[in-house]
């Protein structure tokens, strides 16, 4: 097993909503994948909402996956298959992002906002334009203040290290 592979393994943050909202299917796998697992079909556009619910410590059906699975990478992983990051340094960076996703869903239950979405991606999303409209009609506490400005930080983080972002 080479350290690529390695890494995706106790990462998973791209499967499990943290960093996307979801996986788009191509039409022609729609069929198959839908054999496999639950999907969301719209009209024969077949996607996959994140925490994807083939994710259980890795990805159960790891040799059919979707092809978008198949052929993604975010930064973090380009940057240790070019051998840019060492593992080491790629398992600590892996390690930083869950714990501040954990300190920042504590920080959410303690403000007690009524959220739409399920997964920790979209939550952040509609956490962070509400937070904005707050912003704009100067009713931000501190500590909403705060909580964005920790989701801002997040963001910059998961940009900086795995090229994706909440916007
Ligand atoms: S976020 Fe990157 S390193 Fe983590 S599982 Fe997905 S592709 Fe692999
Ligand atoms: S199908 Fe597998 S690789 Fe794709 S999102 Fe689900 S768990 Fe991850």
């Amino acid at each position: 097993m080479n350290d690529v592979l390695n890494i995706c393994l106790p990462c998973g943050l791209c499967c499990d909503g943290t960093m996307i909202g979801f996986v788009q299917l191509d039409k022609e796998e729609v069929p198959v994948i839908k054999e496999l697992m639950d999907i969301e079909d719209a009209n024969g556009n077949g996607f996959i909402l994140e925490p994807c619910n083939s994710y259980c410590d890795g990805c159960t059906i790891y040799s059919k996956r979707p092809k978008q699975c198949a052929s993604f990478k975010c930064g973090l992983l380009k940057s240790v298959d070019q051998k840019e990051l060492d593992f080491d340094s790629a398992m600590e960076i892996i390690k930083e992002v869950k714990q501040k996703k954990i300190a920042l869903e504590k920080k959410l239950a303690a403000l007690k906002f009524e959220l739409k979405s399920q997964s920790f991606y979209f939550k952040m999303l509609e956490l962070k334009k509400l937070l904005l409209k707050k912003q704009c009609e100067s009713t931000l506490t501190q500590n909403h203040l705060e909580l964005l400005m920790d989701i801002e930080q997040f963001d910059n983080l998961l940009s900086k290290e795995f090229d994706l972002s909440f916007d």
